[in-house]
């Protein structure tokens, strides 16, 4: 039989959450509670029956909704089968056999993933206290660094990086090394950033910003992420990219969720709400919880047994979680937020354990 790869034969398959028991409730992936727009329920039962053509290989329209509602240039928008297929075609594109990928200690998984796929090296320097320490990352510089990959809020801590260290990052980074900023939870963050914000570290031509309509938007299903950078560098990422890639009712779906900035902008204060809330019920059982930024929380149970008990008894009760030994995190569980009353359910089977 032939043989794969070596690295493909040392690659691990992707790990994602545990596949979903017979009604069960999963908090696991941090995926929205809230249903897709309206508006863009419609545009894609429109764009069901177009299904018979090939999709806008350029994505013009959803380029056009994203540079207007985020006072961005729609030419340095690349659009992705989800933020997952940007990340893997632009590893593929800097780095390969010899180069480093610097991350920070709790990176999100799929970025290692797909440095491994392209055969180089993925180093992940200590945080502090849960936060991405921006000074450790200059200290751990080499010669071979290409790519600086930072989570912002990060997953799974759920912390921000305050907008003066990325900046100040920026400026610490020789010109030749790559600094990816991936919001997926961006939206989650926006009200308290000023507007602009760190896509106009892309001008330098240095930076990548990604972002994703699996979260905010409540799109995962669709598979939609962009990236925003400079034509230079989504020239050669676009090589990478499948042709194709985002389907019309993808494409249709997220035009119109961009463009619905009021309903997502409703999504993410009602997410933000219920998780405020939860993480107060935590906090009051004695639990440690990171204060976040996005939708979703990690809970910490002070050692693996206590994490893994919580686990079961959760799961016992029908709601599934992410465990976090993978990460390093053993003694947490990751909760994605939903509806104030499964919060509640959460926070109860977590008060009967004690
Ligand atoms: C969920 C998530 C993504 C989004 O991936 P998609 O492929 O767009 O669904 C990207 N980065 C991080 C850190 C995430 O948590």
């Amino acid at each position: 039989m032939i043989a794969p790869r070596p690295h493909v034969a040392a690659l691990a398959p992707y790990a994602l959450a545990d596949p979903l028991g017979e009604g069960m409730v999963s908090l696991a992936q941090n995926e929205s509670y809230c249903a897709p727009s309206p508006a863009a329920l419609r545009a894609g039962q429109d764009a069901l029956a177009q299904n018979a053509l090939y999709p806008d290989p350029d994505w013009q329209a959803l380029r056009d909704a994203i540079a207007q509602v985020h006072r961005l240039d729609a030419a340095h928008v690349l659009c992705g089968a989800g933020s997952m297929e940007l990340i893997a075609a632009l590893m593929a594109s800097f780095v390969g056999p010899g180069d480093t990928v610097l991350a920070s200690a709790y990176s999100y998984a799929f970025a290692a993933t797909a440095v491994a796929q392209a055969q180089a090296h993925f180093v992940q320097v200590p945080e502090l206290d849960l936060q991405v320490d921006v000074r450790a990352i200059v200290e751990a510089l080499t010669p071979q660094t290409k790519v600086v990959f930072l989570c912002n809020p990060g997953n799974p801590t759920g912390t921000a990086i305050a907008t003066s260290d990325i900046l100040w990052l920026r400026t610490q980074l020789p010109d030749r090394v790559l600094l990816v900023l991936d919001q997926a939870y961006g939206e989650f963050l926006d009200p308290q950033q000023p507007p602009g914000d760190l896509f106009d570290l892309t001008t330098l031509g240095n930076t990548a910003v990604l972002r994703t309509m699996s979260k905010a938007y409540g799109l995962a299903g669709a598979r939609v992420g962009w990236l925003y950078a400079a034509p230079p560098l989504l020239e050669s990422i676009r090589k990478l990219l499948l042709p194709n890639n985002v389907t019309a009712v993808s494409q249709a779906m997220a035009t119109a969720a961009m463009l619905d900035q009021d309903y997502m902008g409703r999504s993410v204060a009602q997410t933000i709400a219920s998780r405020d809330h939860f993480c107060q019920d935590l906090r009051a059982l004695g639990l440690q919880v990171p204060v976040s930024a996005t939708n979703f929380v990690l809970v910490r149970f002070g050692s693996l047994q206590r994490a893994q008990q919580a686990d079961q008894a959760l799961r016992a009760h029908g709601v599934m979680t992410r465990t976090m030994a993978g990460y390093g995190l053993g003694d947490a569980l990751r909760i994605t937020v939903a509806a104030p009353d499964v919060m509640r359910r959460v926070s109860d089977v977590l008060r009967s354990l004690k």
